[in-house]
């Protein structure tokens, strides 16, 4: 039986893509019996009962799961600030940072509209937030649409991959896919609505071919509350804290108050960035403030 990947799904109908043929596919009972509900982005078996229309077999393990947008196996979220209009946010950055690192997905960071700036200051500030960044191992990729740069770098990341789109409305996300693919331009008002300004639109999600990956329509992590997350796993989405946990004294350092912290030593020696600590311990009173769920 062969395999695909659901790209699209809409009033019950799945569309599987695989390298023979896209084909339209209905659920069969099974699933309802499983209680199985496939999503986009899951790798299927599917039976064609001719070239256009058939119907699923089996849902593949996932890799995980997003809630907003529904939508599973995502490889990689491609975290979009711009480093003005709006100004470059390190804090939100951070929240992003957490729930992506959370959800076992690789984060790239696109600092976008670097054509916009007009200050060396603010240049310089930009420049050191990346240099950060990429010392603790993220990708950090700089662009503009409008002067086309850093584009050639980001496109070879989303080869063979499902990526997600995530960042505040207006930083540059409709944008950057439309010169990623710009044979999409024409549809245009599609995926800008879908981007960033959908709230009012029909809540589908699409996933749509970018060189030999796909990218899904509709960006990722609207929520960005730490709901799903323990206290105790915070750190291990802070990787400069998760690769020293290891040599804290305690079992379980929260990397706060305990005696011999390799945490903190690295805080005090300057290895670890003050304004990552200080998020950390804001997201932390977040978590522990956190109202049980019943
Ligand atoms: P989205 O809400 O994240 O999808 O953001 P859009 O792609 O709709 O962009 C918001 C606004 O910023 C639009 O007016 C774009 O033309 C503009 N914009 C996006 N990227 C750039 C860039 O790299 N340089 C400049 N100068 N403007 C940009
Ligand atoms: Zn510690």
């Amino acid at each position: 039986m062969p395999q695909g990947k659901i790209v699209k799904a809409l009033s019950g109908f799945y569309y599987v893509q695989d390298a023979a043929r896209y084909i339209q596919c209905r659920a069969r009972g099974v699933f309802r019996l499983n209680k199985v509900n496939p999503l986009v982005g899951d790798e299927v078996i599917y039976q064609a009962e001719n070239d256009k229309e058939g119907y699923l077999l089996e849902v593949l393990d996932r890799k995980n799961e997003l809630v907003r947008p529904p939508i599973s196996n995502v490889d990689q979220a491609i975290l979009v600030f711009s480093a003005v209009e709006p100004g470059f946010s390190p804090t939100l950055l951070d929240r992003f940072l957490v729930l992506i690192e959370a959800n076992d997905i690789e984060p790239i960071i696109v600092i976008s509209k670097m054509d916009l700036i007009n200050s060396e200051k603010v240049k310089l500030e930009v420049l050191d937030f990346a240099k950060d960044y990429e010392a603790i191992g993220y990708k950090v990729l700089l662009t503009s649409t409008v002067e086309t740069t850093g584009i050639e770098e980001l496109s070879p990341y989303l080869d063979g991959r499902i990526s997600v789109f995530a960042g505040q409305s207006g930083v540059g996300k409709s944008s950057l896919l439309n010169v990623l693919r710009p044979e999409l331009e024409l549809k245009t008002d599609h995926i800008s609505s879908h981007l960033g300004r959908g709230k009012h639109t029909t809540r589908h999600v699409e996933l749509i071919p970018v060189g030999s990956g796909f990218v899904a329509d509709t960006p990722g992590f609207s929520s960005l509350d730490f709901t799903d997350i323990e206290a105790e796993e915070l750190s291990y989405c802070f990787p400069e804290m998760r690769e020293r946990s290891g040599n804290c004294k305690f079992r379980g350092c929260t990397h706060v108050k305990e005696p011999k912290c390799a945490v903190k030593d690295a805080l005090e020696k300057g290895e670890i960035a003050n304004y990552r600590y200080e998020h950390y311990l804001t997201f932390l009173e977040e978590i522990k403030d956190r109202k049980p769920r019943y």
